[in-house]
């Protein structure tokens, strides 16, 4: 009858995996001396890993919310255009491929996270043809229309995004990305 009990009470230690009879319900650890610094460590590890995304996090420049804003953004692209064909030769998708602007995002920043602007392209085209932009503008206007394709080819006002606004669209394309 008392076996029950017993292997019920039993727990195993964190570290070392052997059977113990604890003295309280908060303990998680036999009673060697090896396990409880083992265990110290481990914390003081986590505690520090902790930190460390802190300070990193404090660290981060504009440019560096830019990049990661952008990866969400390409990631958006990158299902939404899964099924289409490539924009510049019309070629279908392999399972790897670009996500492509039309207004390159150095020349045009105010349009690097703009949906009509970024478009699902083959890496043939993307980066060996320089985003192959003639054949690019001819599928982009049966895409998205010729009026639009117009607007972005307009000069566009310089757009200037806060870390905080940038955070908050990553939130958002991050969610997006998820819902997918
Ligand atoms: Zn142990
Ligand atoms: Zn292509």
């Amino acid at each position: 009858m008392n076996t029950t009990k017993a292997s019920w009470s039993m727990r195993k230690c964190k570290i070392c995996k052997v059977k113990f009879e604890p003295v309280h319900s908060s303990v998680q650890m036999c009673c060697s001396l090896t396990c409880a610094i083992e265990y110290s460590k481990q914390i003081e590890k986590k505690k520090w890993q902790k930190e460390k995304k802190v300070l990193k996090e404090k660290l981060k420049t504009k440019s560096d919310y830019v990049k990661e804003l952008q990866k969400e953004v390409n990631k958006f692209i990158r299902n939404r255009d899964k099924d289409k064909p490539c924009v510049s030769c019309g070629k279908p998708l392999l399972n790897k491929f670009d996500a492509g602007h039309y207004r390159s995002a150095g020349g045009n920043p105010e349009l690097r996270f703009n949906e009509s602007n970024i478009h699902g392209q083959c890496v043939y085209c993307n980066q060996h043809l320089h985003g192959n932009l003639i054949d690019y503008r001819i599928r982009l206007i049966e895409r998205i229309g010729v009026e639009k394709v117009e607007w972005l080819e307009k000069k566009h006002d310089p757009k200037h995004y806060t870390i905080e606004e940038l955070k908050e669209l990553i939130k958002e394309y991050k969610s997006k990305n998820k819902n997918q």
